[in-house]
């Protein structure tokens, strides 16, 4: 037995949680499945994760027993959809160790960053201000800055990384200057795995009064996340990311502008006062979340926050962290393959191998049930810096194993052999 498939914590120890892969794993219906007549191996999570049945369930059993208008109806049952929803906002509240006060239902990462940039950048960015990004960042956390520097005419600046996937944090702390107004960088990059020194980042920023933001679609997947000791001003994240449904998602807004931002979006739900003369917003979340809500998106947010209470983390990551090395181990022997991005990291590994594009390497895996990414990523600029087109990515949840490990391992080798 591999030592990392052991329980983590003594059978009988009271209150202990415990990891067993294989039972985490028999909680995702998905993970049961063949393709192309092979199990399934799925190593694309930093896509979308599967959703276990407890997810499944919770938002099965809102829809039977408790759907109805959210913060809308005085009848019963608006109130049960409501008091499920804004439960929701309090699990996700702590997971990030935030005040639900300050979380703000979106639809996602891309959805929270782009209200950011609309937002904060309509607030901050002058002519000639600055806005600080990131070399690894995904399209998300670089589009938006880009597109809000140009309406409100500031600029774009993209702080460089090392030559082993690293942010390189004197580089960036060079870029920031006082014209920085917003800094906006990745938790984890989705190519590489690097994990980015937020609080360092954040206290560069501080030092010239510049808000930062943060990314955190790969994050709380794998890593705790504390929003108030980390000390950013914005945090993005994606329940897809993290067993939950697509299409949900929260934005942590420290409370210093929860209020004071103006909203992205106007409509129902955010508002205090309306007529064509005068209109005024509410405070608090809400008034960043206009229009009739995703309550199932949000449930199911909920109850994948309680799932990945329900095991021990730091066991599952050095279970993931052993399957990441065990494919980085195994690719350094396949001749060819090369591996990139830096020594640690979360558990997300990007690979080429030499002559044979990305896309066909990944359809020799997809022929063995292997689902990995193969692409750029949504980071072209990363791709720009690594000097190639696309990469193949293996990305690890805690329901992998490390025959799975092996079955990604036998097809680059196979795909090797077909294109030599
Ligand atoms: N940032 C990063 C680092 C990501 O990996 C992703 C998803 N691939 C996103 C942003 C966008 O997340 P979503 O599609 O859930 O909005």
């Amino acid at each position: 037995m591999n030592p990392a498939r052991k329980p983590s914590t003594a059978p009988g120890s009271p209150g202990a949680l415990a990891f067993d892969p294989e039972a985490i794993r028999a909680q995702f219906p998905m993970l049961g499945a063949t393709m192309h007549g092979k199990p399934l191996v799925y190593l694309d999570n930093a896509a979308t994760t599967q959703r276990p049945r407890a997810v499944i369930d919770s938002v099965v059993e809102h829809w039977s027993t408790t759907n109805g208008p959210v913060s809308r109806g005085v009848h019963a049952l608006g109130s049960l959809a409501t008091e499920k929803y804004e439960s929701a906002r309090t699990a996700a509240a702590s997971l990030l160790n935030a005040e639900p006060e300050f979380i703000v239902f979106t639809k996602g990462v891309t959805d929270g960053l782009n209200l950011v940039a609309r937002s904060l950048g309509d607030e901050l960015l002058g002519e000639g201000d600055e806005v600080v990004v990131t070399e690894l960042e995904h399209h998300s956390n670089f589009l938006p800055w880009r597109q809000a520097c140009l309406r409100r005419g500031a600029v774009l600046r993209v702080a460089p990384i090392t030559d082993s996937g690293e942010l390189d944090l004197d580089a960036l702390r060079a870029m920031v200057n006082g014209r920085t107004r917003i800094v906006a960088v990745t938790h984890v990059s989705n190519v590489l795995g690097t994990v980015v020194p937020v609080s360092e980042i954040v206290s560069i920023a501080r030092g010239v009064g510049a808000a930062v933001v943060v990314d955190g679609a790969q994050a709380p997947g794998h890593l705790p996340v504390d929003v108030q000791r980390l000390g950013c001003d914005f945090y993005a994240i994606s329940a897809h990311k993290m067993f939950g449904p697509a299409g949900a998602g929260v934005l942590y807004m420290s409370p210093r502008w929860v209020d004071r931002l103006e909203p992205a979006q106007y409509g129902g739900g955010m508002v205090e006062l309306a007529s064509a003369e005068e209109s005024t917003w509410i405070t608090g979340p809400h008034r960043h979340e206009a229009g009739t809500p995703n309550t199932e998106g949000a449930v199911g947010l909920g109850a994948a926050v309680a799932f990945l209470g329900s095991f021990d983390r730091a066991a599952a990551r050095a279970h993931e962290r052993s399957l990441r090395d065990a494919i980085v181990a195994g690719l350094g022997q396949i001749p060819k393959a090369r591996v990139y991005g830096p020594a640690e990291g979360a558990p997300i590994v990007s690979f080429g191998l030499e002559g044979v594009h990305a896309h066909d390497l990944a359809t020799v895996l997809d022929a063995e049930g292997v689902a990995v990414r193969a692409g750029h990523m949504c980071a072209q600029p990363l791709m720009r810096r690594l000097g190639v087109p696309a990469l193949t990515r293996a990305s690890i949840a805690p329901y992998n194993t490390h025959a799975e490990v092996e079955a990604l391992l036998d097809g680059v080798r196979r795909a090797g052999q077909i294109f030599a």
